[in-house]
């Protein structure tokens, strides 16, 4: 049937990029930097200049993989508040892991004797362990043990309450996740009152000669790319695949509308290649 088919296809996307991700987690920065020429590093630092997070900030990053928008906010919200904020926290002396709560988002590390969250913080949600252990290994590395925890869980469900967090991110993820309005309305759910959703996602280049250009590089070179340096030709493939189906930026902006965000504007990135979605939960 219909139904019958519909089924069998989501299943298969939600496996397709399960295993994608579990194939490139220990390359996937090396890639990202490769495929890009640096600039996803421009745009993510851009876009946590636009989030603009204070030190009352408690950040869900969803899809966050190996941590890239959550390290971006730790320094963000280090070098634009007077306190010195010391995420390391020598004092205490903890190996990263002791830190990392994987199964109870609403109580991570940091919690005060008031029950609170101690902010700033930033919940990293990912539903590849994979890709989390490599970021977890990065927070290690760079002597990060406070102000960030790890959650390995889909973001079409979060296992987390209502009205918990200041703002939500998600950086290239939602195109890969099976039913993106599920994805809207639980970050809805999630949002406090007055809370942000912002998407950082790969859109639609208007340009011809850009999009020409932008077109062979996409379909083939990252492909090869992906071959020589992750050995995995496919995955790339399919990710390239994922970014001409995910709908423009004003059909997006309309989803955004659908799943109850207010003020909701979008703004291009390098004309178009990435967009940056943002709405209110007022
Ligand atoms: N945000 C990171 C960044 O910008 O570098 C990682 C982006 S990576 C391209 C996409 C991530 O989305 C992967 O780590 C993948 O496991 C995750 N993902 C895919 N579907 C998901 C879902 N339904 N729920 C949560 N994460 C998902």
């Amino acid at each position: 049937t219909h139904f019958g088919y519909q089924t069998v296809v989501e299943d298969e996307k939600e496996e397709r990029v399960y295993e994608v991700f579990k194939n490139v987690a220990d390359k996937y920065d090396l890639m990202n930097d490769v495929m890009s020429a640096g600039v996803h590093r421009l745009w993510k630092d851009y876009f946590m200049s636009r989030l603009a997070p204070t030190s009352e900030t408690n950040l869900l990053d969803v899809a966050g993989g190996t941590g890239d928008i959550a390290f971006r906010f730790l320094n963000y919200v280090k070098s634009s508040t007077a306190e010195a904020y010391d995420f390391s926290d020598s004092k205490l002396d903890l190996d990263a892991d002791d830190v990392v709560v994987d199964q109870e988002p609403e109580k991570p590390d940091a919690v005060n004797s008031m029950g609170s969250v101690a902010k700033p913080h930033v919940t990293v949600l990912d539903i590849n362990q994979n890709m989390l252990d490599v970021g977890k290994k990065r927070a290690k590395e760079s002597g990060i043990h406070k102000g960030m925890s790890w959650l390995c869980a889909n973001a079409e469900k979060l296992p987390i309450p209502d009205n918990s967090y200041d703002a939500y991110t998600i950086a290239f993820g939602i195109r890969n996740c099976t039913h993106v309005d599920r994805v809207l309305t639980e970050a809805y759910r999630v949002l406090r009152p007055g809370g942000r959703f912002m998407c950082l996602e790969f859109s639609h280049v208007e340009n011809p000669v850009l999009r020409r250009f932008y077109d062979t590089y996409s379909f083939e070179v990252i492909p090869v790319m992906g071959k020589l340096i992750a050995g995995d030709w496919k995955s790339y493939q399919y990710l390239v695949e994922s970014i001409r189906k995910f709908p423009n930026q004003e059909d997006f902006k309309l989803m955004l509308e659908d799943a109850e965000f207010k003020m909701v504007s979008y703004e291009n990135l390098t004309l178009g290649v990435a967009a940056i979605h943002s709405g209110f939960k007022l």
